[in-house]
C-alpha cells in the first residue's frame, strides 16, 4: 500500500475538469485513486467531499459541500457525482437532538443546489460536521481486521498512538455524524478517525493531504498484519480433496439454491452462480477455523445488503455421488434460511418493528476444496457479492493472525439490512421475467441464434451463445453486451459437454437451452451426394440429440425446472423439393423434441418447439440458411435471390416478413412459462396453411 499522487497526473485531471475548478478536479482525482484500489473500498463503498465556495441562482457566493452521490463509484466518479450541497443548511442540523432516517435524506435533497442531482450519502452529515476541506473515507481490509477484534480499540491506539482517534460503533446516520464530530473536536490534531467495525476517516486542507494521510495509515496496519503473517498460512488447515470440478457440481450447487415460490405457473426463482478459488480461498474453505469465520458477521455493515450476514459453510460434502451432494445441500440451504427467518424475527421483536424479510437464501457458499460461490439475481450481483466475499476471507484471515476476528452484532446488522429508506424500495421494480436465469443457444452466432439471444438478455437472462464460427461469435457478442460466447461444433460429443461446462462454469448451469445450430444442403434426392446428406444429418440431428442430451442432463442434475426450445421448421409440415437433406434431418430433431417432451416432464422441464420459415435476418448478420440455398430457390421460381425475401413474404397469408426477433420473442413465449404447455409447436411464419401443425 502506497501513495499513487502522481503531479503529472495531478495535472492532467486539473486540465480536463478546469470548468469545475481545480480543488474539484483533485478531489475527483484522489477519489478515483481511492476508488481504484479493491483494498480500500469495492463496488460503491466508501466516499469523499470537499468544502469550496459555490454560486447560487442570484450569483452570491456561498458555502458547499460536495460529497459523493449515491449511484456513483469512486473508481470512476466525475464532477457530476460529487453534487454540492449548502453548508449551512447541514451544519443547522447539528442543533438537533435527533434526526430520523428519512428527515436527514430529506434535508439533505433540500440543501442540494442542483433539485435533479442524485441522492448525496448517507454518511454527507459526517463530511459536513468535519471542518476540513477534503475528507476521504474508505472500508479500507486492513484497517477492518484491526478494528474487527474485540479489543480493536486498544489495537488501535497501540498503533497509531494520537494520530487517530476512536469511535465507538454506531449505525451510519446522523448520531453517527454527531459521535464523530464530538469526537473529533475533542482531539483536533488527529489526522484521521477509525469508526469501530466500519471504516477509516483521513481529512486534510488539500487533496493530496488527506490521500496520502489515508494511505499511510493504511500502510501502517498492512505492515503490522504482514509481520504477523510472514507468508505463513495463518489458519489450521486440513487436508482437502474435492475430487469434482467446480463445472461438474455447479448445477448441484445451483439447483439446491434455486427457491421454491409455490407458483405452479414459475416454480422456481433461480440465482446466478460466480466461482471463486484462489490460494487463499482454498485455504479458509479447508482450516477448521473456516465454519466460525463463514458464519461471522460481515467486516464492514453496508456489505450485508450484498452478502447477507453469515456465508453458508457447507463441512464434507460428498462430492462423488450427486445425489447425496444434492441432498446435503438442500438441507443446508433449508437450515440456513430457517436461521434466517429466526434471525429476522428476534430482530424485529427486539428494535420493535414491523419489516418485510428480505429473500432467505444465502448469498456466499463455502465449499471446501472447491471454493466460494457467490449467488445473486444477475451475473453482476453474483460478482459484486464475490468479491465483497473474496476480501472478507482475507481480511478475517488478518483479523485471525491478529489475534481474534469479532464482527457487529446482529442487531447492529439488522439496522442496516432493514434500514426503512431500503425497505420502502422493495417490490417497486417488479424483476425481468427471466432474471437469474441463463439461457444456452446453439447456433448463437447465426441470424436466428442472435434474435433468441437478443430477446432473452432484454428478458434478464444470462446467456452464452454457442457456435462454430469463432469470427461470426466475436461479431455477434460486439452486438450483444453482455452476452458470452464458446466455439463448439454441435456434432462432436466433446464441444458439446464442454459448452454446457462452461455455462456452468459462467452462471452454475443453464435454465433455457435453445438447439437452434442448423445446416442447410440442397440436391434432389436422385443426384444428392452422400457427404451433404451426411453433414446435414450431423449437425441438424446428431447436433440437436447431442444438445438435448447434455442440456436435458444437467437440467435434471440441477433439479430446478427448465425450458428447452428446438428451432425446427415449416418443412418439416411441408417439406420442399430438392431439400430432402435439410427436411429429413430437421424432421428428427423435431421428433427427438417431441420425446423430450415426453421424458423431461417428470423432471419438471418443458420442451416446446418454433417452426420458422424465411427468416433471411438483417444485413449485419444474414442467414447462413438463405445464402446456402438462397441461389437455387431463386433459380427455382425464376426470380433474383435479392428478390426471394419478397417472394416469400407475399406468399404467406399475413404477408409478413419473418425477423430473427420474431423467433426470439416465440422462445421467450415458452421460456416465460406464461401458460402450461410441453410438446408444441408454434409457427412463427406469417401463416403458410400447407404448414399448419397437425
Ligand atoms: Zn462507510
Amino acid at each position: 500500500m502506497q501513495s499513487r499522487w502522481s503531479d503529472a497526473e495531478a495535472g492532467e485531471f486539473r486540465a480536463r475538469y478546469a470548468a469545475w475548478g481545480d480543488a474539484l478536479a483533485l478531489r475527483v482525482y484522489t477519489s478515483q485513486l481511492i476508488g481504484a484500489d479493491p483494498d480500500l473500498v469495492l463496488h460503491g463503498g466508501g466516499n469523499t467531499s470537499l468544502k469550496a465556495k459555490a454560486k447560487d441562482l442570484f450569483g452570491r457566493e456561498i458555502d458547499a459541500l460536495h460529497v459523493k452521490g449515491s449511484g456513483w463509484d469512486l473508481a470512476s466518479i466525475e464532477p457530476p457525482g460529487l453534487p454540492a450541497l449548502r453548508l449551512d443548511a447541514l451544519l443547522a442540523l447539528r442543533a438537533l437532538d435527533a434526526l430520523s432516517d428519512e428527515d436527514m435524506v430529506a434535508e439533505q435533497r433540500r440543501a442540494l443546489l442542483d433539485a435533479s442531482a442524485p441522492n448525496p450519502s448517507i454518511e454527507t452529515l459526517l463530511h459536513a460536521f468535519l471542518p476540513a476541506r477534503f475528507v476521504d473515507h474508505s472500508h479500507a481490509d486492513a484497517i477492518l481486521a484491526l478494528t474487527n477484534q474485540p479489543d480493536g480499540e486498544q489495537r488501535v491506539r497501540a498503533l497509531y498512538g494520537d494520530r487517530v482517534a476512536w469511535v465507538p460503533y454506531v449505525m451510519p446516520g446522523f448520531a453517527l455524524a454527531k459521535r464523530a464530530a464530538e469526537i473529533f473536536e475533542k482531539n483536533p490534531a488527529v489526522h484521521g478517525l477509525v469508526l469501530e467495525k466500519h471504516g477509516l476517516f483521513t481529512f486534510g486542507d488539500d487533496a493530496k493531504t488527506s490521500y496520502e494521510r489515508h494511505v499511510e495509515l493504511v500502510a501502517r496496519a498492512v505492515a503490522q498484519i504482514e509481520s504477523r503473517v510472514e507468508g505463513r498460512r495463518p489458519l489450521d488447515a486440513r487436508p482437502v480433496v474435492a475430487m469434482r470440478e467446480w463445472n461438474e457440481i455447479a448445477p448441484v450447487v445451483r439447483g439446491a439454491l434455486a427457491a421454491a415460490t409455490g407458483d405452479p405457473d414459475r416454480p422456481w426463482r433461480r440465482f446466478v452462480l460466480e466461482h471463486r478459488s484462489s490460494d487463499e480461498i482454498l485455504h479458509f474453505a479447508a482450516a477448521t477455523q473456516g465454519p466460525m469465520l463463514a458464519a461471522a458477521p460481515p467486516i464492514t455493515p453496508d456489505h450485508v445488503i450484498r452478502t447477507k450476514g453469515p456465508y453458508l459453510f457447507v463441512e464434507r460434502p460428498p462430492y462423488a455421488n450427486y445425489e447425496s451432494l444434492a441432498a446435503k445441500l438442500r438441507e443446508e440451504v433449508l437450515g440456513y434460511r430457517r436461521r434466517y427467518a429466526e434471525y429476522f424475527a428476534r430482530c424485529c421483536a427486539a428494535r420493535g418493528v414491523v419489516r418485510t424479510m428480505l429473500d432467505p437464501t444465502p448469498r456466499v457458499v463455502v465449499l471446501p476444496g472447491i471454493g466460494l460461490v457467490a449467488a445473486g439475481e444477475s451475473r453482476a450481483a453474483a460478482r459484486v457479492a464475490a468479491d465483497i466475499a473474496e476480501h472478507t476471507v482475507k481480511t478475517k484471515i488478518w483479523a485471525t493472525a491478529l489475534g481474534q476476528y469479532e464482527g457487529l452484532p446482529e442487531l447492529d446488522l439488522f439496522d442496516v439490512e432493514y434500514w426503512g429508506l431500503e425497505q420502502a424500495k422493495l417490490g417497486k421494480a417488479a424483476p425481468l421475467p427471466l432474471a437469474g436465469q441463463v439461457a444456452l443457444v446453439t447456433g448463437g452466432a447465426g441470424a436466428i441464434g442472435e434474435g433468441v439471444a437478443r430477446e432473452l438478455l432484454k428478458a434478464g437472462a444470462q446467456v452464452l451463445l454457442v457456435d462454430l464460427d469463432e469470427e461470426r461469435l466475436d461479431a455477434t457478442r460486439e452486438r450483444l453486451p453482455g452476452a458470452e460466447g464458446f466455439r463448439a461444433d454441435v456434432s462432436d460429443e466433446g464441444d458439446v459437454r464442454d459448452a454446457f461446462r462452461r455455462a456452468a462454469e459462467l452462471f452454475g448451469g443453464v435454465d433455457v437451452v435453445v438447439v437452434n445450430a442448423g445446416l442447410a444442403r440442397t440436391g434432389a434426392l436422385a443426384d444428392l451426394d452422400l457427404d451433404d446428406f451426411r453433414a446435414a444429418v450431423d449437425v441438424n440431428l446428431t447436433g440437436a440429440f447431442l444438445t438435448l442430451r447434455e442440456g436435458l442432463g444437467q437440467l435434471r442434475l440441477q433439479g430446478s425446472g427448465g425450458n428447452v426450445v428446438v428451432v425446427s421448421t415449416k418443412n418439416v409440415f411441408a417439406p420442399g423439393a430438392e431439400f430432402g437433406a435439410y427436411s429429413a434431418s430437421k424432421a428428427g430433431s423435431h421428433q427427438l423434441g417431441r420425446v423430450a417432451a415426453l421424458e423431461a416432464a417428470a423432471y419438471g422441464v418443458r420442451v416446446n418447439l418454433v417452426n420458422a420459415d424465411a427468416v433471411f435476418g438483417p444485413p449485419e448478420n444474414p442467414s447462413g440458411l438463405w445464402r446456402e440455398v438462397g441461389p437455387a430457390r431463386a433459380a427455382a421460381r425464376g426470380i433474383e435471390p435479392a428478390q426471394l425475401e419478397e417472394f416469400y413474404r407475399s406468399r404467406n397469408l399475413l404477408h409478413a416478413r419473418v425477423t430473427p426477433e420474431h423467433v426470439g420473442r416465440a422462445v421467450l413465449f415458452f421460456a416465460r412459462q406464461d401458460t402450461p404447455t410441453t410438446g408444441a409447436v408454434l409457427p412463427v411464419d406469417g401463416g403458410l396453411p400447407e404448414a399448419f401443425p397437425r
